[in-house]
């Protein structure tokens, strides 16, 4: 959600204008890449369980559609704006891009407190939502996803109303469905996976091993708490992690499977056996070979970042570095692995649920996490590759040079394509 002050709209604004002038953008396709293609603006009248009528705001903005249909999720928050839902469809319309995947960007949003509603109450809100913006969403328009309170029962929802409108079932119309509804094999864990395969490539091309790398994780919620195992998994040693109620630590490294099943049981990390206290603040300086962010945005800051002390920092959250913080971690030689590319393994399995939903033939969980890491290695090494080349010239980070990547590709379909008519 937004920060007090921070209009995210403005900052995305500045992020092309920053790399538009490295690349030398066409003035005439950065105009372009400046405004998203379509705002829509909804008002929903929804019925209370008390019999009164609410009218809910909602908002869905497709950014752009130049390299395929527009991809993104939807989030429930009482701090939505529309200008956050901009800048939210720019960075997808980048993130499909860095990975080369062959989709727009786009977002939604609804202002509501779903915490303040019933079951039913959430299950009106959602049908009513999904049924006024069905005048632009489709199969090969638009495909919405779940983001911020939103899960895969609000994209059945979803899939129903549209569906129902229809007088046939249409599961490609959203991804992140369950998965007997159409839903992917391994679509939960992907954004963990990817995480996993770019923090396995930085390692490779900065030389250390991962054999006994310390690993911190902020945030243990569907990406932090399938971050810790796979990482676990490829020899790294989880010394640190965090939720909502504080932090964990323990320089030995934790029994993961032992973490992850009192986790279960308990619904939080604090306490467990062994582990020492520490803060979600504290979590982030530790010295650590590998740190991940994936709770919130803006954790990393020019306050803190002088005294972030990891080789690797692997965003999992969307935007937890703030542009104060990227400069003075790439003074300090922080290996930054951009949200745009190393969370990217969820909207690359939701690429991999539409085009299974569109084909009714589905993959194993084995072949979902073979593509995926195809994708992500060929998107780190091109993203890295740049970075290469570009820094010879004048120091930029890893950030830079996948948004370099990104815009490069949008605009290369803009200008051939042509502007209409
Ligand atoms: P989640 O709700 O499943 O988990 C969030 C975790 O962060 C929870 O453990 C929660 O306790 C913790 N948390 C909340 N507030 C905190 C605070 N103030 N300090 C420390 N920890 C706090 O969410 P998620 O799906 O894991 O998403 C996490 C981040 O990753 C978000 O930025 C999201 O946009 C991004 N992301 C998620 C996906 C995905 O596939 N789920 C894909 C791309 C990006």
């Amino acid at each position: 959600m937004a920060q007090v002050g921070v209009n995210p709209y403005e900052m995305a604004l500045e992020q092309l204008k920053t790399v538009a002038k490295r690349m030398k953008l066409d003035p005439n396709l950065h105009e372009v890449l400046k405004h998203p293609m379509r705002s829509l603006e909804v008002y929903l009248p929804v019925r209370m369980d008390n019999g009164t009528i609410k009218v809910f705001t909602g908002y869905r903005v497709q950014h752009s559609m130049a390299r395929g249909p527009a991809k993104g999720g939807v989030r429930f928050h009482q701090n939505v704006t529309l200008d956050e839902v901009k800048a939210l469809s720019m960075w997808m319309t980048w993130k499909c891009a860095v990975v080369g995947i062959p989709y727009g960007g786009a977002k939604g949003g609804v202002i509501v407190n779903p915490k303040d509603l019933t079951d039913s109450e959430l299950e009106r809100l959602a049908r009513r939502y999904f049924s006024e913006i069905s005048i632009i969403i489709g199969e090969q328009k638009d495909i919405p996803a779940p983001d911020v309170n939103t899960n895969a029962q609000t994209m059945a929802w979803f899939m129903d109303t549209y569906s129902m409108g229809k007088g046939y079932a249409v599961p490609a119309i959203v991804t992140g469905k369950p998965v007997d509804l159409g839903g992917s094999e391994g679509r939960e864990k992907a954004t963990s996976r990817g995480i996993s395969f770019c923090v396995r490539e930085a390692a490779k091309v900065l030389h250390f091993d991962l054999h006994g790398a310390t690993v911190a994780i902020q945030g243990f919620g569907n990406v932090g708490g399938n971050s810790a195992p796979l990482l676990a998994e490829m020899g790294c040693k989880i010394v640190a992690v965090s939720d909502v109620s504080g932090g964990i630590h323990d320089p030995k490294g934790f029994d993961v499977p032992k973490l992850m099943a009192y986790v279960k049981q308990s619904g939080g990390v604090k306490g467990f056996p062994g582990s020492k206290d520490i803060s979600n603040a504290q979590l982030l300086e530790l010295k650590v070979d590998v740190l991940v962010p994936a709770a919130l945005e803006g954790v990393i800051t020019k306050e803190n970042a002088p005294k972030i002390d990891c080789k690797i920092l692997a965003e999992g959250a969307n935007g937890p570095t703030t542009p104060e913080a990227d400069e003075i971690l790439l003074k300090k030689g922080v290996f930054v692995i951009p949200d745009v590319l190393c969370n990217a393994g969820g909207v690359t399995a939701s690429y991999f649920e539409w085009v299974q939903g569109l084909q009714s033939f589905f993959w194993t969980e084995a072949e979902v996490n073979e593509k995926l890491n195809e994708i992500m290695t060929k998107a780190f090494h091109q993203v890295h590759d740049i970075w290469l080349r570009e820094t010879k010239v004048s120091p930029l980070t890893m950030r830079q040079a996948a948004y370099m990547l990104a815009v490069q590709r949008v605009a290369d379909a803009v200008r051939k394509r042509g502007i209409f008519p």
